[in-house]
């Protein structure tokens, strides 16, 4: 099958002359439809997670995709999964055995990097980025109708999003701010809503944050004004009650932490990849503000879906480019460079698809 195939950072060939891999048991083969690129392929192709994702060269990249099953494992059946079924595909599959798998945190997996009871495709064991994909039967879920397959791509990322929502909870009312108004940030600020916010302020700059401003938020330009006093100009002096960076830099965490009022809780998603952010420890103390991690998601693929039929939250205008598999090194630059105002990029491994 064709494949891309990373060769070592920064390097990369799309070869046609890998083995199309075989399901194991509670395993389906899916045709991939479409893969969409994220921030964390960007850092796994620069080798910024060294002997980690991934391991070791050659690999297969890839974990936010859509596509059809043609061949199912041994009892994948059992599960009522069946061949031609379309499905969306997520990168975390955690043994379903120790602890924090058995209280439903399997992004947390004990076993983490143990195959074959763990996975996490695109990260270390094979990604998407091929004509073909072998997951877990825990890391498919089934596309509604009213989902075609290449925005099935996005189900992963905005799957994310309201992870990332649900981990400091959203209260009835709630003003949430969002940091960065990538697609990452525009997604969660669809979450905070279909939660209950009340309102959701959106940070940014550029063409990114008049694109939040279009899809009807609330904006402040990092660029021009001081985040957390437009913030507080804005809620009567309190400040937000719930911020979500979306940047993972140290400046954007720190943003994040400025903005909440007394109480405020602050959650994080996309891995930092920069140094350490100086967190004001003193009002984290002194105004008992809550800090979360978000690890990828957990359970929230399924949730999800009811909110994108119901265009609650809205997919369809952050897929702003497709490109060939055969393009890939092109479709990466697109993504990362934000060509074109670029926000989702998505790969079509299928033969002759158009670019
Ligand atoms: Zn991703
Ligand atoms: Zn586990």
């Amino acid at each position: 099958m064709r494949a891309v195939v990373l060769t070592g950072p920064h390097t990369h060939a799309v070869r046609t002359d890998i083995p199309v891999p075989r399901p194991g048991p509670l395993e389906v083969l899916c045709q991939v439809d479409s893969i969409a690129i994220c921030g964390t392929d960007i850092h796994i192709y620069e080798g910024r997670f060294p002997g980690r994702w991934p391991r070791a060269y050659p690999f297969i990249p890839g974990h936010e995709w859509s596509g059809t099953i043609v061949e199912l494992g041994p009892q994948a059946d059992e599960f009522g999964w069946h061949v031609g079924q379309r499905v969306a595909g997520t990168s975390h599959a955690g043994c379903g055995y120790c602890r924090m798998c058995r209280i439903g945190r399997y992004n947390l997996c004990d076993l983490y990097g143990r195959e074959p009871l763990h996975h996490q495709y695109g990260h270390y064991s094979q990604g998407a980025d091929a004509e073909y994909v072998v997951h877990s039967i825990k890391s498919v879920v089934a596309l509604p109708d009213a989902i075609d397959l290449p925005l099935g791509a996005m189900v992963d990322t905005a799957s994310i999003a309201l992870h990332s929502v649900k981990r400091p909870g959203i209260e009835p009312g709630d003003t949430v701010v969002i940091v960065g108004a990538g697609p990452m940030g525009l997604l969660c600020a669809d979450c905070a809503l279909a939660l209950g916010a009340g309102r959701v302020i959106v940070t940014g700059s550029g063409e990114r944050l008049d694109r939040a401003a279009g899809l009807g938020f609330t904006t402040i330009n990092y660029q021009t004004q001081e985040p957390a006093a437009a913030v507080r100009e804005l809620t009567d002096g309190r400040g937000a009650h719930v911020a979500i960076d979306t940047g993972g830099t140290a400046a954007s965490i720190r943003q994040a932490v400025d903005v909440v009022g007394k109480g405020g809780r602050v959650a994080f998603t996309g891995v930092p990849t920069g140094g350490d952010s100086a967190l004001p420890l003193q009002k984290i103390v002194l105004e008992e503000i809550d800090l979360f991690g978000v690890r990828a998601n957990r359970n929230t693929m399924e949730e999800v879906l009811p909110l994108i039929v119901s265009n609650r939250v809205r997919v369809a205008p952050l897929v702003t480019h497709t490109f060939r598999l055969e393009d890939y090194g092109e479709a990466l630059r697109t993504f990362a460079e934000r060509v074109d105002g670029a926000l989702k990029v998505l790969v079509k491994p299928g033969a002759g698809e158009p670019a």
